[in-house]
């Protein structure tokens, strides 16, 4: 397998948030001064086909980044994290036969695309196939809570199944209050906005709505992952699980994993709280 050694400190980071630049509640300094209070790193603001220039809204301890949702018809919705320029479709047409045109702008701009709330969307997997070249898709849309469609683990774990090496983030998508700290990623980066696109088109973060991994390594031969304590590790691949250690009502916090058998094409690895909260790596594939 890839060797990776995801280790030290991380990022508290949101990758999808509205203001009353679109159809948020809150304005951009409320937003700021919220996530700020909640310990964030890094923020994006993704008003809905509105891109504006935000940098000089960064504080000393949250830093603001240009974004955007450029979002088309059928539900399609993107994130353009880290691009400088409004969307090819900010203004006029919309319509999704426009969605390839976009990634491929995103990833021209030197942006990570993304695609948004499959399950919100209604896309289905076949969908997500004819699609090319999108850097990751949102696998927990946490502002979909409620709506009976903030997960999309199925699309991912079919996407990587064919093949498709996605990454998976989890969001806020926040519009209002209730909606804030609830799913974001952990990057493994300095403060720093090249750093972070950097890191984020790299794969070397995890998605959580709660739980912290302390370490993910993999030498090849030998998978190591630690966490806070929780109820169960688990490690998942085309198989489905096919490592698990699993504390019952107390907890564990160490996974060791010994990879010479391992035929599988890609291993991810989740945490489950006791409190149905959960992390998500991203996947490590056979190289
Ligand atoms: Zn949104």
């Amino acid at each position: 397998m890839q060797q990776i050694s995801l280790t030290g400190p991380t990022l508290k980071t949101n990758l999808h948030t509205h203001t009353t630049f679109s159809d948020g509640v809150n304005s951009l300094s409320d937003v700021i001064k919220a996530y700020e209070s909640m310990d964030y790193d890094v923020l994006a603001i993704t008003d809905h086909n509105r891109w504006m220039d935000h940098r000089g809204a960064s504080t000393g301890k949250l830093l603001v980044l240009n974004s955007n949702e450029p979002s088309l018809s059928h539900r399609e919705h993107l994130l353009a994290t880290g691009v400088m320029a409004p969307s090819p479709v900010d203004a006029g047409d919309r319509s999704c036969e426009r969605t390839q045109e976009v990634i491929d702008w995103i990833n021209q701009q030197g942006g990570f695309s993304t695609l948004n709330h499959p399950t919100w969307s209604g896309m289905s997997v076949d969908r997500l196939l004819e699609l090319q070249r999108y850097h990751s898709i949102e696998i927990c849309n946490a502002g979909s809570t409620g709506h009976g469609s903030e997960m999309s683990l199925t699309h991912w774990d079919e996407l990587l199944r064919r093949g498709r090496r996605v990454w998976g983030l989890a969001t806020d998508d926040s519009h209002s209050d209730w909606d804030r700290g609830l799913g974001w990623v952990e990057l493994y980066c300095e403060r720093d906005e090249t750093a972070v696109t950097k890191t984020l088109k790299a794969g070397r973060f995890y998605a959580t709505t709660g739980p912290k991994f302390e370490h993910i390594i993999c030498d090849g031969a030998r998978l190591q992952v630690r966490c806070e304590p929780v109820m169960g590790i688990a490690v998942v691949s085309a198989a489905g699980p096919v490592k698990v250690v699993h504390g019952g009502n107390n907890t564990v916090q160490e996974l060791e994993w010994d990879l010479s058998k391992c035929d599988d094409s890609y291993l991810r690895i989740e945490i489950h709280g006791h409190d149905g909260r959960k992390a998500w790596s991203n996947p490590i594939f056979r190289d």
